[in-house]
C-alpha cells in the first residue's frame, strides 16, 4: 500500500470513529434506522400507557420521521394498545415542545 492510502485510511477510521462519539445514534422502534439520538423522542410504556422516559425502566425511540407518518403511528398504537387519536396528539406535542 502506498504511504498516501495509508494516511487516508488512518484519517477515514479517525474521523469516522470521532463522528460516532459525537453523535450517539440509536434504532428507532418503527422504522428500524440508526438515527442521532438527540433528533429522537424517547419513550417507555408504563402500565400500559405511553409516557416520555422516566429515568427508569426500559425504554424505546421514535423518529420525528415515523412521528409525521401518520400510518407509522396507527401502527404503533396498535402495538401498544393505545388509541390512535390520542397517541398521535401526544407525540405532536412532544415535537412541538421539543
Ligand atoms: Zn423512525
Amino acid at each position: 500500500m502506498e504511504l498516501q492510502q495509508r494516511v487516508n485510511l488512518f484519517l477515514g477510521i479517525i474521523t469516522m470513529n470521532s463522528t460516532i462519539k459525537k453523535k450517539p445514534t440509536r434504532m428507532c422502534i418503527s422504522c428500524r434506522q440508526k438515527i442521532v439520538r438527540i433528533t429522537m423522542v424517547r419513550l417507555q410504556q408504563k402500565e400500559n400507557k405511553i409516557l416520555t422516559y422516566q429515568g427508569s425502566g426500559r425504554s424505546f425511540y421514535l423518529c420525528h420521521k415515523c412521528i409525521d407518518d401518520e400510518k407509522k403511528i396507527r401502527r404503533l398504537s396498535k402495538r401498544f394498545k393505545e388509541d390512535f387519536r390520542q397517541f398521535n396528539k401526544f407525540l405532536k406535542e412532544l415535537v412541538e415542545n421539543g
